[in-house]
C-alpha cells in the first residue's frame, strides 16, 4: 500500500532556451529550491549551463538542491552552428526554424535520462512555448505546470480578443477599444501580438497549438506568473477565474537576486564592460539623472533607427547608460559612432556597453533616473521593482499591450510613440519608424521637475515599494508560491494513492 508521507517534492524546470525565458525560471529554481523538502532540476544544455552556472553558485555553494541537468544539443543534427544553443546566439533568424526542431530533438533526451532522476519528478513546470513537455507529462504522469513569462494583463486582453469579433473587417491602423477590460484602453491591430498581427517567425499552426495546449486542463494543470498581484490585481482576479483558480504570481522574480554578485552575474554573457568601471560611472553622477537604455536580449534594431536613438539621448542633455547587442550589423553602428564623432562628443557623459549589461545592478543604483526599455515583460518588471520610470518604445511581441500597462494603467511612463510592430526578421519594413526629436521629447517629459513627473515618480515608487514587499514571508508572492507547493504535494499525494 503506498504511504501518504511524501519525503521530497521534485520539481523538473524547463526553460526556453532564450535568456528573457530562461533566467526568470532560474529565479524560479532558487525561490523553490529555497523552501523545505524542495529539490529543483533545471533542464538546459551545456552552453547553457555554462553561461547560467554563476547564476545559481550562491545557492548550490550553501547547500540547496537545485541543480542543471545537461542534454547535450543537437546543434549540427539540426543543421546549426556548433555552439549554438540559444536563441540569441542565432547567427540569423533563418535558421528559427532548425531551432525549433533541435529544441524538440530534445524530448527524447530528457525522456532517455528520466527514470535517473532522483527522487522521481513530481511535476514539471515548463515553458507555455516547450510544447513537447506535455507530451513528457502524460507519459510519466506527472502534473505539467506552464510558466508564461508575461503579465496578467497581457493574458486576459488576448483571451477577450479571441472571444470578441472587433477585429473582423478592421484595417491594422485604425484605432479600437479592447475589449472586455475594466479599463478603456485603444490600440491599433498592428500594434497586437503576432496571434492577431501575422508576423513571419510565428506561424498561425503553431499559434494554435500553443493556445490548445494552454486551454487543455488535461494537458496544463496551472500557470506560474512573473508578476505581483499588487501591480494587476484587477487582471490576477480575471485570469483566475478564467483558469479556474490555478495562477501563481510569484514575482517580481528578479528580485531573488538581493546581493551585488548575484545581480552582476545574473544572465551573465560576454560582456565589454566590468561591473566596477560601471559602477565608477554611475557613482560619479548625481541621484536620479541617468537614463539607462536597454533593448533585452533579442531586439533586431536597425542601425538607423539606433542612431536616431543614439541621437536623441545625447540631444536629452542626461548621462546615459546604452546597451547595444553585437550582431550582424552592429559594425554598421560602430562605424557612425566614430565616424560622426557621437563617441567622442559623449565620452565623458555617456556610457557604452556592447552586449550584455549587469541590468539589475544598473537598475538599482542611485543614480539611474528613467529606463528606456522596449517593454519585455522582465524589463518592465525590473525598472518598476526598482522604482524608476518607464521611457517606453516597444518592438514585438506583446510589447505594445506591456506598453498600454505602463503608460494608461499603471501611468508609471512616457511613450517615445512607436506606431507598429517591427516583428522579428521585418526590421527593414518599415525603416526608421521613431526620429530623435520623439526619443529626447520622451526623456525629457520623464526627467522633468514639475507636476506630472513628480505624480509619475511617487507612483512607480510606491510601486517598487509593494514589489519589494510582495516577495517577503508572509506577502502575495510567497504565499502564492506556498500554495503552489501545496497543490503539488497533494497531487503528488493523490498518486500515491492512486
Ligand atoms: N538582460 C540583462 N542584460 C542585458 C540585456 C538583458 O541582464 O544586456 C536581462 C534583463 O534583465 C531581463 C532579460 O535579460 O531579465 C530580458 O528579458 P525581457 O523580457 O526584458 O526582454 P527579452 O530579452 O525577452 O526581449
Amino acid at each position: 500500500m503506498a504511504s501518504e508521507s511524501i519525503n521530497q517534492l521534485h520539481f523538473l524546470l524547463i526553460p526556453l532556451l532564450a535568456p528573457g525565458h530562461t533566467i526568470p525560471m532560474i529565479d524560479i529554481a532558487k525561490l523553490l529550491a529555497q523552501r523545505s523538502n524542495v529539490k529543483v532540476t533545471i533542464v538546459t544544455t551545456p552552453i547553457n549551463a555554462i553561461r547560467y552556472s554563476p547564476t545559481l553558485q550562491d545557492h548550490i555553494n550553501s547547500g540547496l538542491p537545485v541543480r542543471f541537468l545537461e542534454l547535450p544539443f543537437p546543434a549540427a543534427e539540426a543543421g546549426l552552428p556548433e555552439g549554438c544553443e540559444s536563441a540569441d546566439a542565432l547567427p540569423g533568424l533563418h535558421l528559427l526554424p532548425n531551432f525549433s526542431v533541435a529544441v524538440d530533438m530534445l524530448q527524447e533526451r530528457l525522456e532517455q535520462r528520466f527514470d535517473s532522476l532522483e527522487p522521481r519528478p513530481s511535476c514539471i513546470i515548463s515553458d507555455k512555448y516547450m510544447l513537447w513537455t506535455a507530451d513528457t507529462a502524460i507519459k510519466y504522469q506527472i502534473p505539467r505546470i506552464i510558466f508564461d513569462g508575461m503579465s496578467c494583463f497581457k493574458q486576459v486582453c488576448t483571451h477577450y480578443l479571441y472571444a470578441s469579433k472587433v477585429l473582423d473587417d478592421l484595417p491594422d491602423s485604425e484605432p479600437f477599444v479592447l475589449p472586455g477590460l475594466p479599463d478603456r484602453i485603444e490600440i491599433t491591430r498592428a500594434q497586437l501580438p503576432p496571434e492577431f498581427n501575422p508576423s513571419p517567425f510565428a506561424s498561425p499552426e503553431h499559434l494554435e497549438k500553443v493556445r490548445e495546449i494552454e486551454s487543455k486542463a488535461s494537458l496544463n494543470y496551472g500557470i506560474v506568473i512573473n508578476s505581483f498581484e499588487e501591480l494587476e490585481q484587477e487582471y490576477v482576479n480575471e485570469l483566475k477565474k478564467l483558469k479556474g483558480g490555478k495562477v501563481w504570481c510569484l514575482g517580481p522574480l528578479s528580485l531573488s537576486n538581493n546581493n551585488d554578485l548575484s545581480k552582476t552575474l545574473r544572465g551573465n554573457s560576454t560582456s565589454s564592460i566590468d561591473d566596477h568601471h560601471c559602477l565608477k560611472f554611475l557613482d560619479s553622477k548625481k541621484p536620479k539623472s541617468v537614463i539607462y537604455a536597454c533593448f533585452g536580449s533579442s531586439s533586431q534594431v536597425i542601425p538607423a533607427q539606433l542612431i536616431e536613438l543614439g541621437l536623441g539621448l545625447e540631444g536629452s542633455n542626461h548621462p546615459f547608460i546604452w546597451v547595444i547587442r553585437a550582431g550582424d550589423r552592429a559594425k554598421e553602428l560602430e562605424e557612425w559612432m566614430t565616424q560622426n564623432g557621437f563617441e567622442e562628443r559623449i565620452k565623458n557623459r555617456g556610457l557604452i556597453i556592447r552586449d550584455w549589461a549587469p541590468q539589475l545592478l544598473i537598475l538599482s543604483h542611485p543614480s539611474i533616473g528613467g529606463f528606456l526599455t522596449h517593454c519585455g515583460w522582465n524589463s518592465i518588471l525590473e525598472g518598476v521593482s526598482a522604482g524608476i520610470p518607464l521611457i517606453t518604445w516597444p518592438q514585438f511581441a506583446e510589447q505594445f499591450l506591456n506598453e498600454k500597462l505602463v503608460v494608461e494603467v499603471l501611468r508609471i511612463g512616457v511613450s517615445v510613440g512607436a506606431k507598429v510592430m517591427v516583428h522579428w526578421g521585418e526590421e527593414d519594413r518599415f525603416g526608421v519608424t521613431v526620429k530623435s526629436e520623439e526619443v529626447k521629447k520622451a526623456i525629457e517629459k520623464v526627467m522633468v521637475d514639475g507636476i506630472e513627473g513628480n505624480e509619475r515618480r511617487k507612483r512607480v515608487k510606491k510601486l517598487g515599494m509593494k514589489a519589494n514587499k510582495a516577495i517577503e514571508d508572509g506577502s502575495s508572492s510567497y504565499l502564492n508560491l506556498s500554495l503552489l507547493i501545496h497543490d503539488v504535494t497533494q497531487l503528488a499525494k493523490i498518486k500515491l494513492n492512486f
